[in-house]
């Protein structure tokens, strides 16, 4: 129903990229302090809320290792790279007075908690936005992967994967106009046509445990906020 918040616990999944503004690389502050603002709009309606943020603007693995260098070795720096992505929305989170913590699936204690899942689970409660870091911790992942795993450990209701589109197309909208977008799709559907929501195994991971998957446009203010609320056009997968 419009306007009535259904969830209690959801899991914000962004990629990398979505950090990095208009820039080619890197974090852009202002743009991090904008999807911060969304996180709190949620956070305000006493939703809790967990995130993965991927490593694309620093770092991918593929990429490292389609120019000559170890598989594992390039995952890893790609996983590290989720760590900073991380802690910069911690930051932006924090200068908007919502308590936060960073869980890393790779232990790094001078910089944030090790994942410990009743712990997290902890600071949810007590609505603490909880970004897990570092993805699933193992080469060979992504934090598509990630994201659907938390989801699940933390008995979140959804994923939110806030894109640059307003849900899942036949083809790509910025390219083709007259693709067509699915206000409903199943897993299923998603794998056999290469859709591209997220990685197989993702799919697959949240397929088994009936988590929903929903893609919206981060891109409109207010976006997260209004997609919660059932307002705004997304993706539902299903
Ligand atoms: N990665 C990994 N294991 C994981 C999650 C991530 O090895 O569980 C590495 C992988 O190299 C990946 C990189 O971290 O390319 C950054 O993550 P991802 O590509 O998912 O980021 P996004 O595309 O969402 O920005």
């Amino acid at each position: 129903k419009h306007g009535e918040v259904a969830y209690k616990r959801v899991l914000l999944k962004i990629s990398g990229e979505a950090l990095m503004g208009d820039q080619g690389f890197g974090l852009h502050p202002p743009t991090v302090q904008r999807i911060a603002r969304e996180v709190k709009a949620v956070h305000d309606l006493g939703v809790e809320i967990c995130m993965v943020i991927g490593g694309g603007n620093i770092f991918r693995g593929l990429q490292g290792s389609a120019q000559g260098m170890e598989r594992t070795t390039a995952d890893y720096m790609g996983m590290l790279a989720t760590v900073m992505n991380a802690l910069g929305m911690q930051a932006a989170l924090e200068a908007e007075g919502i308590f936060t913590r960073v869980v890393s699936a790779i232990p790094m204690d001078q910089v944030c908690e090790p994942y410990i899942r009743r712990r997290a689970v902890r600071h949810l409660e007590k609505k603490r936005v909880v970004i897990f870091a570092a993805g699933t911790g193992n080469p060979y992942f992504t934090t598509d992967t990630a994201a659907t795993l938390r989801a699940n450990e933390m008995s979140c209701q959804a994923i939110f994967k806030g894109t640059k589109v307003d849900g899942v197309y036949d083809k790509d909208p910025k390219k083709f106009p007259d693709a067509k977008r699915y206000d409903k799709v199943t897993y299923d559907e998603v794998l056999q046509k290469h859709l591209g929501v997220m990685d197989a195994s993702a799919i697959a991971l949240a397929r088994d445990n009936k988590l929903p998957i929903i893609v919206f446009s981060l891109d409109e203010p207010g976006g997260f906020c209004g997609i919660l609320r059932g307002e705004g056009t997304y993706t539902e997968v299903h």
